[in-house]
């Protein structure tokens, strides 16, 4: 049994992108599940294969195909590396549309993809109310009693629930607001739209508020876009493509609102998200009402690093040393091809010391919800992305995407290691 009929349209937008890969291989020891295994099904050049294989006609839909191209992470690092230019990623949302609706699943689960991709992420109201849950959770001491008498192990919630970061209560609820350029910034002053993101302004939203802080030391005024909710990004790589498509086109809208805001840099702090920003463009290319809408908003997306890294900003010194190692998440690294600026930013703060870590561009085994619907592999890239990470002797391990953060520091919490996981702007916004 093959897709379809709507799945093998999906699929055939992205034919000639398979058609590019000449089965090169250099892209298998870059890919995380390919080292983990050695097998070409897990690999990029034989998931291209088994994709292609679909459409044609010459593979069934079977478990086995849907079971390795669901290992892939999305992380983009064969992309990066692919002399034929075969980009993952677009692949893999378009493979997961297109196989979604004939995947078994059980009522349970059904039930809470419904709830996640249909309820939460469209509806920032309801993304805000359950990270206020959790947050009473964790204050009022629910949380200990639920771990202290093993109720969390007992409904086999206790590792799912130890990935929980401890989260903010104040939230950034963007309204359009403008945090005005700090005076004494020695650049010329610029005006930016700031993406702020669903976990990103609510459970990390201390983050965001530090970005905007230094976004003003850069001689910013800040535009925190009214209307702006969930880029999309988890829908597209849970295989929910026409609801990422209705964030896409929700967060265009609300970025085109009044005319300067049509032209300023639209600057993100979340790796995903800003790899998803991006890909707008690809999404709804063939989208008349929106292409060349979606084209002229991905054209505005900026992280923050590289934006940041083209602008005088003053730095303070740290009072004391800080041994810094940077886990440059896949989604900047490879989606966005960003290296450089967080490295070089990083190394501009008076007291910092950045040390590479072996094998810098694996992925941490983050990738999403990856560590939820892949917990062993997940866990492998966790384990060896923390080995790699401590054998610098760090005090910090600097990121750039919530997914990183909050997987490494759950990891590290595990190993009871006093290093700290930090987002790259938390050190930028402290060192004044
Ligand atoms: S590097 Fe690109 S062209 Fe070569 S095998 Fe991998 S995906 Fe195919
Ligand atoms: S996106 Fe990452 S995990 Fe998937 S095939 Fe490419 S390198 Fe491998």
């Amino acid at each position: 049994m093959g897709v379809r009929p709507e799945g093998q349209t999906l699929l055939l937008a992205e034919y000639d992108n398979m058609l590019s890969c000449i089965r090169c291989g250099q892209c298998l020891t870059s890919c995380p599940t390919y080292v983990l295994s050695g097998n070409e099904a897990e690999g990029p050049r034989g998931r291209v294969a088994m994709a292609r294989a679909l459409v044609e006609g010459h593979l069934a839909l079977t478990e086995d195909l849907v079971r390795h191209e669901q290992n892939c992470l999305v992380c983009d690092a064969c992309t990066a590396v692919c002399p034929a230019g075969v980009h993952m990623d677009p692949l893999q949302v378009a493979l997961r549309a297109s196989i979604e609706p004939q995947r078994r699943r059980g009522l349970p689960e059904r039930l809470v993809r419904h709830l996640v991709f249909r309820r939460l992420f469209p509806n920032m109201g309801a993304f805000r109310l359950l990270v206020r849950l959790i947050w009473l959770y964790q204050r009022t001491g629910l949380q200990w009693l639920a771990r202290t008498l093993g109720i969390l192990r007992l409904l086999g919630l206790d590792k799912t629930e130890a990935f929980l970061p401890r989260v903010s209560g104040n939230f950034l609820v963007p309204r359009g607001e403008t945090y005005p350029a700090e005076t004494n910034a020695g650049s010329a002053k610029a005006t930016v739209s700031f993406f702020a993101g669903c976990i990103m302004s609510t459970a990390l939203a201390g983050i965001d508020r530090a970005t905007i802080r230094v976004l003003q030391r850069a001689g910013c005024d800040v535009i925190n876009v009214d209307g702006q909710g969930c880029c999309g990004a988890l829908n597209a790589h849970g295989g929910d493509l026409s609801a990422a498509l209705d964030l896409a086109r929700r967060t265009i809208t609300a970025f085109e609102q009044d005319g300067h805001r049509a032209t300023t840099p639209i600057v993100v702090n979340s790796a995903g998200c800003g790899a998803m920003l991006n890909d707008y463009a690809h999404h709804l290319r063939d989208d008349p009402g929106w292409a060349s809408r979606a084209a002229a908003f991905s054209a505005r997306v900026q992280d923050a690093t590289t934006f940041l890294a083209s602008r005088p900003l003053p730095l303070g010194a740290f009072t004391k040393e800080v041994r810094v190692t940077y886990q440059e998440p896949c989604h900047l690294a490879h989606a966005q091809r960003v290296r450089q600026p967080p490295r070089s930013l990083l190394q501009s703060i008076p007291g910092v010391t950045l040390v590479e870590m072996p094998e810098s561009s694996l992925c941490c085994g983050s990738a999403g919800i990856y560590n939820l619907t892949n917990p062993v592999e997940s866990r492998q890239l966790q384990q060896r992305k923390l080995d790699n990470a401590l054998t610098t002797n760090p005090d910090v391990i600097a990121t750039a995407n919530p997914g990183c953060l909050l997987h490494l520091q759950s990891g590290l919490t595990e190993r009871n290691s006093p290093v700290q996981v930090r987002h790259f702007i938390e050190l930028i916004d402290e060192a004044r």
